[in-house]
C-alpha cells in the first residue's frame, strides 16, 4: 500500500459520519445517560473488528485497536453527552427530547470517533502499537473522564499519548487551533448559600434578606479579577446561577449562587477562589446572613506537551496547509485535563464556525456547525494516529 491519503479516507465517510451526527442530534442524552448512544459505539467498533469494554465509567466505551506488531498505545478520546438545554433550532434533525440537546457538538465527536475507528481498522496489519479508543461520558461537569479512569481506562494497555479534539464555532471553519503549553483552564464549581430570614415584603425590617445580600456578593466578586489579579494573569469568576424566591411580596429564607473560576495557574486559582470564600463570608455577615460555601468540582487545566503537539501540528499542517494553523487558548475547561495530567498528550480545535448560522457559541440553544469540520478532524485525528503506530509505512 502506498502512503494513506487520510483527508480523501475522511471525504469518503462524510455522507456516514454526517448521518451519524444527526441520529445523535436527534437523541441526545445527559451525563451518565448515553445509554442509547454508548450501545450504538459498541456495535459499531464491534463492527469494526476492535475489542470492546461496555460500561467503563457507567456509560463509557473502550475499543481497542491493536497492531500485528508492538509498538505505543495511543489514546483518541471522545465525548458523547448532551446538555439540559431546549433547542431552539429549526432542523429536521432537532432534538427529540425535551429539554435535552447536543449544544455543544459531542454529537460529531461520537460521529468523528466513529469514522477513525473505521479508518483505522484498515490498517491494523500494518500496525505497530495499539489505538485505545475511549468514548466517554459526562464531559459537561459531571467528571466522566474521571469516572473512566477510576475504572482502569490508563491501565492495561498504559497510552503512551492521548488525542483529544474539539469541533469549535468560535474558530472559522477550515482552521484548526492547535497550541503547546496550557490550551483549557483549569475549573472549579462553587454554590455559596446565603442564609436570610424570610418574611413579607410589605415588612422588610423583620426579615434578614437574602436577595439584598446575594446580590451584594455577586456584585463584591467582580472585584477579584479587577483588584486581586495581575492584569497580565488571566482568571475568571462568573456566577451563572442565582436561586432565590418564589413571589413578589415574600422575603425568602435563602439565596443561592453558583459560579466557577477558570485560571491556567494552579496558585491563581486557588487565591481567587479564597477571595470568594472570605467576600461571601464577609459580605453575610454585613447582612446577618450566614454564608456557607461548597466547592461541587475541580478539572485541571488541559495542558498540551510537547512531543504530541508537534505530531498532532504536523499532521494538521499535511492536511489543512501551514496558514490554516491557530494558535490560540480558551478559558473554557474540559476534564481530559485530568487525562492530561497522567498522559502526555494533545487536545486541538476543528474549526467549524462561520459569521451566518453557524455563530452561536457551544452552549447556546441555537448552537450548531459545520458538518463538514467533520472530515477535517477525522483526517487530522487519523493522520496523527498513523505518525505513532504506521511510522513504518509513512517512511
Ligand atoms: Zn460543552
Ligand atoms: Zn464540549
Amino acid at each position: 500500500m502506498g502512503q494513506p491519503d487520510f483527508k480523501q479516507e475522511a471525504e469518503a465517510l462524510f455522507d456516514e459520519m454526517v448521518a451519524m451526527r444527526r441520529d445523535f442530534h436527534r437523541h441526545p442524552e445527559l451525563g451518565f445517560q448515553e445509554t442509547r448512544t454508548s450501545r450504538i459505539v459498541a456495535e459499531k467498533l464491534g463492527e469494526l473488528g476492535l475489542e470492546v469494554q461496555y460500561g467503563v465509567g457507567q456509560t463509557g466505551v473502550v475499543g481497542l485497536l491493536e497492531g500485528n506488531q508492538p509498538g505505543p498505545t495511543i489514546l483518541l478520546r471522545f465525548d458523547m453527552d448532551a446538555l439540559p438545554i431546549q433547542e431552539e433550532n429549526n432542523l429536521d434533525f432537532a432534538s427529540q427530547n425535551a429539554g435535552v440537546m447536543h449544544a455543544c457538538g459531542h454529537d460529531s465527536h461520537v460521529s468523528m470517533g466513529l469514522a477513525i475507528a473505521n479508518i483505522m481498522s484498515r490498517y491494523q496489519k500494518q500496525m505497530a502499537g495499539t489505538l485505545k479508543f475511549m468514548f466517554q461520558p459526562a464531559e459537561e461537569g459531571l467528571g466522566g473522564a474521571f469516572a473512566m479512569i477510576a475504572s482502569g481506562v490508563l491501565d492495561n494497555p498504559v497510552p503512551d499519548a492521548a488525542l483529544a479534539m474539539h469541533v469549535w464555532t468560535p474558530e472559522q471553519y477550515g482552521n484548526v487551533r492547535v497550541v503547546e503549553g496550557p490550551c483549557m483552564a483549569s475549573s472549579s464549581v462553587f454554590t455559596i448559600t446565603i442564609q436570610g430570614r424570610g418574611g413579607h415584603g410589605a415588612a422588610p425590617h423583620l426579615a434578614n434578606d437574602p436577595i439584598l445580600a446575594a446580590a451584594q456578593i455577586v456584585t463584591a466578586l467582580q472585584s477579584i479579577v479587577s483588584r486581586n489579579v495581575n492584569p497580565q494573569d488571566s482568571v475568571v469568576v462568573s456566577i451563572g446561577q442565582f436561586d432565590a424566591g418564589t413571589t413578589f411580596n415574600v422575603i425568602p429564607d435563602r439565596a443561592i449562587l453558583k459560579g466557577t473560576v477558570r485560571s491556567y495557574n494552579e496558585t491563581l486559582h486557588r487565591k481567587a477562589y479564597r477571595r470568594i470564600l472570605e467576600m461571601a463570608t464577609n459580605m453575610g455577615k454585613a447582612f446577618n446572613c450566614p454564608v456557607t460555601m461548597e466547592t461541587i468540582a475541580i478539572v485541571a487545566a488541559v495542558v498540551n506537551a510537547p512531543e504530541p503537539t508537534a505530531v498532532v501540528r504536523e499532521a494538521a499542517v499535511k492536511i489543512m496547509g501551514a496558514d490554516k494553523i491557530v494558535e490560540h487558548r480558551t478559558m473554557a475547561s474540559e476534564d481530559m485535563g485530568y487525562v492530561l495530567e497522567e498522559v502526555p498528550g494533545c487536545y486541538f480545535f476543528i474549526g467549524a464556525g462561520d459569521d451566518d448560522q453557524f455563530s452561536y457559541p457551544h452552549h447556546h440553544p441555537k448552537f450548531n456547525f459545520d458538518e463538514r469540520a467533520m472530515i477535517n478532524g477525522v483526517a487530522i485525528m487519523s493522520e496523527a494516529a498513523a505518525k505513532y503506530v504506521l511510522s513504518n509505512e509513512a517512511e
